[in-house]
């Protein structure tokens, strides 16, 4: 697939030459004017204490060793493809050589790039094995979007173009699918959030004060769920856009307990390392259990509907924060999971998850069936365990013991016009 073939895919035939247009305005003659989108990108990003990761094409690096060399203080770089095309249709020798490529460009400036996104958010097996051949950590492909228009003032035709994106994305309901990293094929994926800056100017137009409703109920709901928002935002609109992400971290910063912002790179090493780590507990007497958290950087422990020694503090909902260290607990119910399933799908999710998981009959809250655990069972179970009267005690997802996490990210496909109008000839 090319650009010409994904916007008429993407948003018909009729729109096409029209949005072309309307992007290409964007980008200069010279890569001055991105240039100084970019460093508007991080002007913002750097005011609030955080870094963007930033996935770009690798023949740009060739084309501007010294813009990519500067952005690379100020952001993660990541790798957007070797050029910017459909690599779902590429086969595996095929995307190696293009991975060797872009690695190559990357070196060229001392770089070496941790993750990688998809151009179009387009992938297969082949694309993430040969990332895990290249010993990246992560990918940022698969795609979630949050129910967060506008009820009104959205016209049908802009409604579904925006769909249509979706749809080419492969993009899942968030009401359905965790917002959260997970394996898949053996390499973590940090799922990117829609809608992004192209879906809310160039298919739904939505006003700049929509831009930044949009943006902060989806902050809003990842905050409420305590999962990861990963922003993407077009340097080529940054300037539209850049009310809507400054009013976006500046409520993340406002959140108590707070939103943990970091580009993906961080992400993507908190969540290996925390997944790995387990709480352990040991009944020490009626109704009293020790826990013992595992030792390690930035973890935080959570309790629920139990009293603590020493006493803990308030954290968010029915949630507080465990003391540091080694704590008892007091409660009549066991604060574990009771698993009656032997699914070691379940079990690990769980575990990673930060329960604590024991058999049916250890007096925790019971969890029955999930016999054939699928993706599609995470929102339930976790909206079971939620909703659930007992008494629990977990590891808390985030570091630091943040309710959520924030990610902003987005993807350089051109520096100039020229570069914009190369990339359907690049296959
Ligand atoms: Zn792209």
């Amino acid at each position: 697939m090319n650009l010409f073939s994904y916007l008429r895919e993407s948003r018909g035939l009729a729109n096409t030459v029209k949005r072309l247009l309307a992007i290409a305005s964007r980008f200069g003659v010279t890569s001055r004017r991105m240039e100084n989108a970019l460093r508007t990108f991080t002007a913002i990003t750097r005011r609030y204490g955080c870094q963007p990761t930033l996935a770009a094409t690798a023949v740009l690096l060739e084309r501007y060793p010294g813009v990519f060399r500067r952005l690379s203080t100020e952001a993660e770089l990541a790798v957007h493809g070797y050029v910017h095309t459909d690599y779902s249709l590429l086969d595996g020798e095929e995307q190696s050589q293009h991975m060797g490529q872009a690695l190559k460009a990357f070196r060229a400036i001392g770089l070496q790039p941790d993750g990688f996104r998809a151009p179009y958010l387009r992938w297969n097996t082949a694309s993430v094995q040969t990332a895990q051949h290249y010993r990246m950590t992560y990918g940022s492909n698969r795609c979630l979007h949050w129910d967060v228009l506008p009820a009104e003032g959205i016209n049908p035709a802009a409604r579904a173009a925006y769909e249509k994106g979706l749809l080419l994305y492969g993009s899942r309901p968030a009401s359905q699918y965790p917002s959260l990293p997970s394996l898949v094929h053996g390499l973590l994926d940090i799922p990117a959030s829609e809608p992004d800056d192209e879906a809310m100017v160039d298919r739904l137009a939505l006003s700049p004060a929509e831009r930044i409703a949009v943006w902060q109920a989806m902050l809003q709901a990842t905050y409420e769920r305590g999962e990861l928002l990963t922003l993407i935002l077009h340097h080529e609109r940054v300037l539209l856009c850049a009310d809507a992400l400054e009013a976006l971290l500046r409520q993340a910063r406002l959140h108590r307990p707070g939103v943990w912002i970091a580009p993906l790179r961080d992400i993507a090493d908190w969540w290996l390392r925390r997944s790995q780590l387990r709480l352990a507990i040991e009944c020490i007497g009626e109704g009293c259990f020790q826990v013992v958290p595992p030792c390690s950087d930035g973890v935080a422990v959570l309790v629920r509907d139990a009293e603590t020694q020493p006493a803990g503090s308030a954290w968010y909902g029915r949630w507080r924060l465990a003391p540091p260290g080694t704590f008892a607990l007091h409660s009549r119910q066991v604060p574990v999971l009771s698993l009656s399933s032997q699914n070691d799908a379940l079990r690990s999710y769980l575990e990673e998850e930060g329960f604590i998981v024991q058999g049916p009959d250890s007096g925790g809250l019971r969890i029955d069936g999930f016999d054939d655990f699928r993706e599609e069972d995470k929102r339930p179970l976790l909206d079971y365990i939620e909703a659930s009267d007992a008494a629990l005690v977990r590891l808390a997802r985030w570091p630091g013991g943040a309710r959520s996490a924030l990610s902003v990210t987005g993807d350089i496909d051109a520096m100039t016009l020229l570069d914009f109008l190369r990339r359907p000839l690049e296959v």
